[in-house]
């Protein structure tokens, strides 16, 4: 592909970092460092036009939303909670597949009164009991959430699962599927405008390489 105007891309390491980089390779994108190896948090491109910048997971939207970055990859999660102000969204990367749901002690009771949730996703966890006619006590926790209805911090958690092992290691289990989560393209409103063709394209690329099986 060609790039006709400079792009920046926001990516978070780790697993998205990793699954992204076979996608940016079918537009001809390639890093010239490891991420994992250096310490730099603006990585060059074999484009001179394309650079990554390396981020937290949860910051991308607000580098997309702002501006810093062009687009950026996040996961659906992440976007739920930050609400998706000023952003496109235009495509299902299909990567970091896994569920969000609400989790406790095997057998735990969903409907009880007056609920107490510990999650990191505070607003989706308030949306999905709302939905239900719920009320619930919501504690904000930064990690590690398996633990909180084991010490009696909470009655149930919300989280990511991806196979459950680590729901069963701690003796909870999956009770209510909230949402599917996968990453997700995001795009800044005014740079899909500005940049449009070399946006386009690269959309265009990578929904044919997104794997749909
Ligand atoms: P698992 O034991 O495979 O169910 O994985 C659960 C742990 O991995 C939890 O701590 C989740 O927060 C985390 N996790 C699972 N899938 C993802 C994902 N797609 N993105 C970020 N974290 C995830």
């Amino acid at each position: 592909m060609n790039f006709d105007a400079p792009l920046t891309i926001a990516l978070s390491k780790g697993r998205i970092f990793q699954d992204s980089l076979p996608l940016l390779a079918q537009a001809g994108i390639e890093p010239t460092e490891d991420p994992e190896t250096s310490r730099k948090l603006i990585l060059d491109t074999n484009q001179p036009q394309v650079k990554l910048v390396l981020i937290r997971a949860t910051d991308v939207p607000t580098y997309v939303q702002w501006g810093a970055a062009d687009l950026g990859v996040a996961g659906k999660d992440v976007l739920m909670e930050h609400g998706g102000e000023g952003l496109y969204e235009p495509l299902d990367l299909n990567i970091a597949r896994c569920r969000m749901m609400v989790c406790g002690r095997p057998g735990a009771d969903l409907s009880a009164r007056r609920l107490r949730i510990a999650t990191k996703y505070v607003n989706s966890a308030r949306r999905h009991f709302a939905a239900k006619g719920q009320q619930i006590e919501v504690i904000k926790l930064y990690g590690s959430m398996e633990l909180a209805p084991l010490v009696g911090l909470s009655d149930l958690i919300v989280d990511l699962v991806e196979t459950g092992n680590t729901l069963k290691a701690n003796g909870l289990e999956p009770l209510e599927h909230m949402a599917d989560i996968s990453s997700r393209l995001i795009l800044n409103k005014a740079s899909w405008k500005m940049k449009h063709s070399s946006l386009a394209g690269l959309v265009e690329v990578l929904r044919e390489a997104v794997c749909t099986d």
